[in-house]
């Protein structure tokens, strides 16, 4: 028979654990080194009756099973763990209540200032203590009065929930919180178990602390535990109903903000709001994501248009250069919408509840004097199962200590509130009166600039797919339009988009996790390879297409899925180029002759120097590296005197600490140029011409580069430019591969694209935040212009960039070897452009990236099939060339699409995403043949905000500088 006053079971193989009941439910997590080893054994059980339990165990730590002590290096295959505490323990809460009291007032004794009274209390109330202890016999007696001087100190309540001294609104938020990094140092497979034992483990803490609240994010995780855990799950949807455990954040991940695109943004939002109200029957109100390397200038607007006026983060307190001067303030997006942002001034989001930090709440707060309340987010992260008991019981002494004791030194710390509550105050207080500081476009993080380029095959692969999947939803939605038979996909359309939005984690898509995550998405995307393929086929099927192979007779005709008309020279056959001149939807790939002065050209001018040529561009190639650039109709020479376009560099890549993660500015100091072979002519014109270069970088490694310049016909939609096809095989330590164009081009400032626009950053290093940002990230472009020329550099899969003075630097692989020992080795194929401009940076480079990253279809009409034509076309926008229609859709919500989770909408409708991409306010008219009813402005939960003046097919528009619009078109 089991007797005693608290029993609880300890168990700690320094591994993560979980117990079972004997019917199978998870119970709670366990961590091993002394992190949370015990469960406390039900009562009912005292019952003289045998009982049993199952305890699950882990190959693995709380940071996944590195050796030895630097948890960032590759994972141990063979790491062993021991058995040392398996114990039946008889508690006595008093002395586990007297170490808490004496531990807190231990910390004011040590942590008030020296000259205040409250130190010097504190300190005699723990000699206090001391003095009535006595060991042995009557021990028990000593520790009750232990605790009843130590009640003197921390106020008379520190065993109850939810009885406050103090009426008042607290300083402090103390808010759990587990941040469970999606894969990093683990797997997946490994994240699901951390969700259900961390969940687990705080709904039992808040059946006994009913003033915990606990917030969580990544609606990926929730849809985990749905699916393997549905006795979990129900229990988290008990205490979300009760109000204890908050779903926080409205995202699917917590992504990375730097490089997902601006759809896929989006779809991080309206997938995880979705999933949030499906499944508790409200959206989030904050955008939660404490741990992401940097954040996108687009973040307020797509944030807001999401439902959220919030925004939670603490990442930039990791700085390396400057110190970010804010702890609550506007943060204003490209567009000029705004979100409340607030980063915890603790510095943390894994915060231990200590005395320190509650303190740190105020003396690191920055923004004290606008307003001086602050959120402390605590609980062990990844793996440590959030908050622990002993958390719970500091804070209610260090709110007890609070409301008494320190006669507000130390800052009122409640739990007890949400996320949301604190954010709420905060909005009463600003609208009636607060002024905060408002911070203008991105909130760059002056750290891991080596996560724009690390696992370059996974960042092509996201790239990849967010342009498959804007073909796959153009095609499905022009198909259902086509076809009635033909149904929209929309379930695999869900699962491609979640597969993509899950691999965006924040340390996923950055290149900061182990080897086993990238096999894990090597599989995915291959998965979602294939799926895509089959879906864009079959709505091709559907509108009378099918794709070109070898084999398949009738005729070839290419698709254009932009929404502009472009000119480009395509592969027909084996060998065989043609221009296409391509509207959107359907061109003829009938053969084009060039006349003479279109076509391009090639010569061997001297010795190994070769001249390429079009009607626009002269190029002089040795080596590999372009000597000359000229350009033909400006008369201008695009390549700095005495510059090398096109130079491949490598330097020494050897971070401090973080090797996955970080590229330190000294790397800069030990360039070396690559020295290339003789290039060799591999196409002769008159559509393309090009030339190889093959190019040694080590013993193991190798480049091979194919420069090309095409035909440039007289009437052409395009914009002509050189680029480049590079092959590498990549087999070194620590060392960063570049390519560099010095440009005759003059400008303090460069522009790189970014979701939904331009980002404009220092060329110079004036001060230590322009020098801070050395290394950027980009999107499709980035470009180094002058008020009437400039120069942009196109690339298919890359997002690292860096332009100093005249020199625009490309970045294309790295070779850090931790967490990942075998990071980015192997072969890789890249692509990038350089393009001469007219005029400063305009919709050309826009549209020219777009194109280069989304080539022509090529489809065949099979003999005897009739594509309907006029789908393709029925749907455009006029107006300011700025304008881009960047997704086409069916509405989430449409009774045939809808998957039934959330209300239906009667009818059909199509979803357009368009976007102003220069930054000047723009009009157009969206202009349709199809039978539409009524048309909306949306946001992008697809909400309809405002009925647009629709008649004869057309609804004019105007958009704000950089603006994300939503149209629905309700059919
Ligand atoms: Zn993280």
């Amino acid at each position: 028979m089991l007797h005693g006053e608290h029993l609880e079971f300890h168990w700690d193989a320094n591994n993560e654990g979980l117990v079972w009941s004997e019917d199978g439910n998870p119970l709670q997590g366990l961590t091993g080194g002394g992190e949370r080893p015990e469960w406390i054994l039900p009562k009912s059980w005292r019952d003289g009756k045998e009982h049993t339990f199952y305890v699950e165990m882990a190959c693995n730590k709380m940071f996944g099973n590195a050796p030895g002590g630097d948890s960032i290096q590759p994972p141990d295959p063979n790491q062993r763990y021991m058995l040392w505490q398996a114990d039946i323990v008889d508690v006595n809460l008093a002395v586990r209540g007297l170490r808490v009291d004496f531990w807190e007032i231990g910390d004011a004794a040590r942590e008030f200032p020296g000259d205040s009274w409250q130190r010097h209390t504190a300190l005699q109330v723990c000699n206090q203590i001391m003095d009535v202890f006595i060991a042995g016999e009557g021990s028990q007696e000593s520790i009750l009065k232990g605790r009843k001087i130590a009640q003197g100190y921390l106020g008379k309540h520190v065993d109850s929930p939810t009885v406050y001294d103090s009426k008042e609104d607290p300083i402090v938020y103390a808010i759990g919180h587990c941040h469970i990094d999606t894969c990093w140092l683990w797997p997946w497979a490994e994240t699901r178990r951390k969700v259900v034992r961390s969940w687990s483990n705080q709904c039992d803490l808040m059946d006994r602390y009913p003033e915990h609240r606990f917030t969580c994010s990544q609606a990926q995780q929730y849809k985990w535990l749905k699916e393997d855990y549905p006795y979990t799950f129900d229990r988290v949807k008990e205490k979300v109903k009760q109000g204890q455990f908050l779903p926080i954040g409205g995202s699917w991940v917590e992504h990375d903000t730097n490089m997902p695109s601006g759809e896929s943004l989006v779809r991080q939002f309206l997938y995880g709001q979705r999933f949030f109200e499906s499944h508790f029957g409200e959206r989030c109100q904050t955008f939660w994501l404490p741990d992401t390397f940097g954040y996108s200038s687009q973040l307020p607007q797509i944030t807001r248009l999401a439902g959220m006026s919030r925004f939670f983060t603490q990442k930039l307190s990791w700085n390396n250069i400057n110190n970010f001067p804010h702890t609550t303030f506007n943060w204003v997006a490209l567009d000029g919408s705004q979100v409340l942002c607030h980063m915890a001034p603790s510095e943390t989001y894994t915060a231990d509840a200590n005395f320190g930090d509650v303190k740190r709440s105020v003396t690191q707060h920055k923004s004290l004097d606008q307003d001086n309340t602050s959120l402390l987010v605590f609980g062990k992260g990844d793996g440590g199962g959030g908050p622990t008991r002993d958390m719970l019981e500091k804070l209610r002494r260090l709110r007890g200590m609070s409301d008494t004791s320190s006669q507000g030194l130390l800052p009122r710390v409640h739990m007890g509130n949400s996320v949301d509550d604190f954010f709420a105050k905060l909005e009463d207080k600003v609208a009636s009166g607060t002024d905060l500081v408002t911070w203008y476009g991105e909130l760059y993080f002056e750290l891991h600039r080596g996560t724009y380029t690390t696992q370059a095959n996974n960042k092509k692969n996201n790239r990849k797919q967010e342009i498959m999947m804007h073909d796959i939803e153009y095609l499905a939605t022009l198909a259902t339009l086509s076809d009635r038979k033909y149904k929209y996909p929309k379930k695999e359309i869900d699962e491609l988009w979640e597969n993509i939005l899950l691999c965006q984690f924040h340390d996923c898509l950055p290149g900061s996790s182990i080897e086993m995550c990238y096999d894990d998405t090597d599989e995915l995307y291959a998965h979602n390879h294939e799926l895509g393929t089959k879906l864009k086929d079959n709505a091709l099927a559907a509108l009378g297409l099918s794709k070109k192979t070898a084999e398949s007779g009738g005729e070839t005709v290419a698709i254009n899925t932009l929404p502009w008309s472009r000119t480009e020279i395509v592969k027909t056959q084996e060998d065989g180029y043609t221009v296409v001149y391509a509207e959107p939807g359907l061109s003829s790939t009938d053969l084009i002759e060039l006349e003479a002065s279109e076509k391009a050209t090639i010569t061997e001018k001297s010795d190994g120097v070769f001249l390429l040529g079009n009607s626009r561009f002269s190029v002089e190639v040795e080596n590999g590296v372009i000597t000359s650039l000229f350009d033909k109709k400006a008369k201008r020479e695009v390549i700095a005197k005495g510059g090398k376009g096109n130079q491949l560099v490598i330097f020494d890549d050897k971070p401090l600490y973080w090797q996955a993660w970080d590229v330190e500015v000294f790397h800069l100091n030990s360039r070396k140029e690559l020295h290339s072979g003789r290039s060799e002519i591999v196409e002769k014109g008159p559509y393309r011409v090009s030339v190889v270069t093959k190019t040694k970088i080590s013993d193991k490694s190798w480049m091979k580069t194919t420069i090309s310049l095409d035909a440039s016909t007289g009437e052409t939609d395009s914009p002509s430019y050189v680029s480049c096809e590079a092959e590498v095989e990549w087999h070194e330590t620590m060392k960063f591969l570049k390519v560099e164009f010095p440009v005759d081009c003059v400008n303090t400032e460069a522009t790189y694209e970014t979701q939904y626009g331009l980002v404009r950053r220092p060329t110079h290093y004036n001060t230590t935040w322009d020098m801070a940002k050395f290394e950027v990230c980009c999107h499709k472009f980035a470009d180094l212009s002058e008020a009437n020329y400039g120069v942009s550099v196109l690339n298919d899969s890359k997002y690292g960039f860096a332009t100093c003075g005249n020199l625009m630097r490309l970045s294309l692989l790295r070779a850090p070897k931790a967490p990942d020992a075998h990071a980015d080795m192997g072969t890789h194929h890249i692509k990038w452009a350089i393009m001469p401009h007219t005029g400063a940076l305009g919709p050309d480079t826009v549209h020219a990236a777009h194109n280069f990253n989304n080539p022509l279809n090529l489809v065949t009409i099979a003999d005897g099939d009739e594509p309907d034509d006029d789908i393709f076309t029925s749907i455009a926008i006029t107006g300011a060339s700025s304008l881009v229609l960047d997704c086409v859709k069916r509405g989430e919500d449409d009774e045939d699409v809808s998957r039934g989770e959330l209300t239906k909408r009667k009818g059909r409708s199509i979803i357009l995403r368009i976007y102003e991409s220069m930054g000047g306010k723009s009009r157009g008219t969206i202009k349709t043949t199809l039978d539409v009813k009524k048309v909306y402005k949306t946001n992008v939960l697809e909400d309809d905000l405002e009925e647009l003046k629709y008649g004869a097919g057309e609804a004019e528009i105007e958009l704000r500088p950089f603006e994300v619009a939503t149209f629905r078109l309700q059919l």
